[in-house]
């Protein structure tokens, strides 16, 4: 019954917070280009040490890469930038590990962190492509001896375990990545879903009173900015006790739901209709003057009044007084459904079954 737009509205998205995936891998990107430039750093000065010069010169060079991809991310916000430095400066990292066997041909052994970062950071289609990527180009360094000075041999087996072992790291880290991104779309899922309940009237499936004032508070804005006018209408059921004690409280709630579905089915898409409260329903009507409201009104209240609402075979007739009031410059929102109550009193004492 609730129509599409309202729907939309009900989980308009909030600020980007904590659980923002955007959010999450900016802080991943940072720590990891962090890591990486402190791991680097610290290896380099032992390279130094062991008197190795090229390997602490490659080593200085990634660090001073990861941290160029740390300042980009704190600096820029661009996390498109700052993770391409950081991956692929780790890829060329570890080519030239498995290239120079590192110390004691020990370098090929970093090559598993690559797989997790990878599909963290690229997320699990372009991360399984870089990782081929990666594999075939370790292969061909390890299994293709170049003639170049300092190309490292590796035994046959220690090769082929290499690329098995890092193929399984690859296989658990997508599966991870699979579930994660699976538990993350869940939780998008409930968090929308609360989102959805905090504003719907559980009995009309309308948005609630809160909901109302936050379109009322946006529709403010608009009229600030652009002047546009828009208008309310109060509405409240005549005699609505009467019907309870009558034919009993069911009947009272079949009444408010049958209302609600025929509301939404006379105003237009970008209007709102919301229970403002017990038997009373409040329309705001973007774009709209008070004048044009009426029409709305009496329309509405025209179709109540004709129509017959039945419940077990008894029928019930039902009918509303509206009060009206149009936003101005000079009124607050709480002044302006003052207003629209005013009326609505105007309109149940000169006989109820009004528009005021
Ligand atoms: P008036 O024409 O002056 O508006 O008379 P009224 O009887 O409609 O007004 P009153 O405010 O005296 O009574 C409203 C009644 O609406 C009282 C309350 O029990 C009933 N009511 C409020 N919420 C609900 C609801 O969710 N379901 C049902 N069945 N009744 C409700
Ligand atoms: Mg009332
Ligand atoms: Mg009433």
């Amino acid at each position: 019954m609730l129509n599409t737009s309202i729907r939309e509205n009900l989980t308009r998205p909030e600020q980007k917070s904590e659980f923002d995936v955007d959010v999450q891998k900016s802080h991943v990107v940072s720590l990891f280009a962090l890591v990486g430039m402190s791991i680097s750093g610290a290896m380099a000065a032992v390279a130094i040490f062991n008197n190795n010069t090229l390997l602490a010169s490659t080593l200085f060079l990634a660090s001073f890469v990861f941290s160029s991809g740390y300042f980009i991310q704190k600096k820029f916000n661009n996390l498109v930038v700052s993770s391409a430095i950081t991956l692929y400066s780790l890829y060329v990292l570890m080519f030239y590990l498995v290239f120079s066997g590192g110390v004691e041909n020990t370098g090929p052994l970093w090559v598993f962190i690559v797989a997790p970062v990878t599909v963290f950071i690229h997320g699990l289609k372009r991360g399984l492509i870089d990782i081929a990527l990666f594999v075939i180009i370790i292969s061909a360094i390890m299994f293709n001896p170049s003639g170049l000075p300092g190309h490292a041999t590796y035994q046959t087996e220690f090769k082929l375990r290499l690329i098995y072992a890092f193929l399984t790291v690859t296989f658990l880290s997508a599966l991870y990545e699979y579930l994660r991104g699976k538990a993350y779309q869940k939780m998008l899922e409930i968090g929308e879903m609360y989102q959805q309940l905090a504003h719907l009237d559980p009995l009309t499936q309308l948005p609630n009173r809160r909901f109302s004032r936050n379109i009322l508070e946006q529709e403010k804005v608009r009229f600030e900015r652009n002047k546009e006018p828009f208008a309310i209408i109060l509405c409240d059921v005549d005699h609505f006790k009467k019907i309870n004690d009558q034919y009993g409280h069911n009947v009272g709630d079949h009444v408010l739901v049958e209302l609600a579905k025929s509301f939404a089915s006379q105003l237009r898409k970008q209007d709102c209709i919301s229970r403002w409260g017990g038997e009373e329903f409040l329309f705001v009507l973007p774009q709209t003057t008070a004048k044009n409201a009426n029409i709305i009104a009496e329309k509405i209240r025209l179709n109540i009044q004709q129509k017959t609402m039945t419940y077990d075979e008894k029928s019930i007739a039902v009918t509303i007084s509206m009060g009206i009031a149009q936003f101005t410059q000079e009124l607050t929102l709480d002044e302006m459904i003052n207003q629209a109550d005013k009326r609505l009193y105007e309109a149940k004492s000169a006989g109820r079954n009004k528009v005021c």
